[in-house]
C-alpha cells in the first residue's frame, strides 16, 4: 500500500515499459490474450499524460485507410480495465494507466487537475476505513470503490501564485 501512496501518471519512459512487461506477465499467468489491439490501447495510454477518451485512442490507432473503431477500442479498453491495467476516470469519461497492483477491492483516489489535466492516483487507509464504516451504515455494496476530486495539483497553484507575483511587479519578463 505505500507503494501506491503518491505515484503519478507522468509516466517515465521505464514505467511504460513496465506496464506492458506486467500486462504480458498477468495475461500469461491467467490463461488471458494480450491481443495486439489490447497491446497498442495499452501503449497509447501509457504514452500519455493525460486521460484519453476510447475515440482519441481509436483516432491514434488508425492509420490512413485502416481505421480501427472505437467499439473495438471499447472492447479492449474493458479487458485492460478489468485486470486493473488501466482505470477508468468516470467524471471524464477517459482512461489512465495503472502502474501498480492492487488488492482486492483496495479503494483509489485520483486527483484531477482541472488546470492541466494531470491525474495523480494514490490511496489512503483513512479514506478506506471511513468509507467502510459510511457504506456498513447506509446498508450499501459498492460496485466500485473509487474516490475523483477535482482541483489543482501543486504546480498548477505554484504558477498561478508566481503569475500573481509577476504581474504585480514590472511586467514582461518570461521565465517559466
Ligand atoms: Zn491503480
Ligand atoms: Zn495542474
Amino acid at each position: 500500500m505505500d507503494e501506491h501512496a503518491r505515484t503519478g501518471h507522468g509516466c517515465s519512459g521505464e514505467s511504460r515499459a513496465g506496464l506492458l512487461a506486467r500486462a504480458e506477465r498477468l495475461c500469461r499467468e491467467r490463461g488471458l490474450q494480450f491481443t495486439p489491439l489490447r497491446q497498442r490501447t495499452l501503449e497509447v495510454i501509457a504514452a500519455e499524460t493525460r486521460p484519453l477518451g476510447a475515440y482519441d485512442i481509436a483516432e491514434r490507432l488508425s492509420a490512413p485507410g485502416r481505421r480501427v473503431a472505437a467499439v473495438s477500442v471499447y472492447r479492449a479498453l474493458d479487458f485492460l480495465t478489468e485486470n486493473g491495467l488501466v482505470h477508468r476516470i468516470a467524471s471524464r469519461n477517459a482512461f489512465v494507466p495503472c502502474e501498480h497492483s492492487h488488492h482486492e477491492g483496495e479503494g483509489v483516489v485520483f486527483l484531477i487537475c482541472r488546470a492541466c489535466g494531470s491525474v495523480d492516483e494514490t490511496s489512503s487507509a483513512e479514506i478506506e476505513r471511513g468509507l467502510d464504516r459510511t457504506l456498513a451504515q447506509a446498508g450499501f455494496r459498492p460496485a466500485s470503490r473509487i474516490v475523483e476530486i477535482e482541483g489543482e495539483c501543486g504546480a498548477c497553484q505554484g504558477r498561478e501564485e508566481r503569475a500573481g507575483e509577476k504581474s504585480s511587479g514590472t511586467a514582461s519578463r518570461s521565465d517559466a
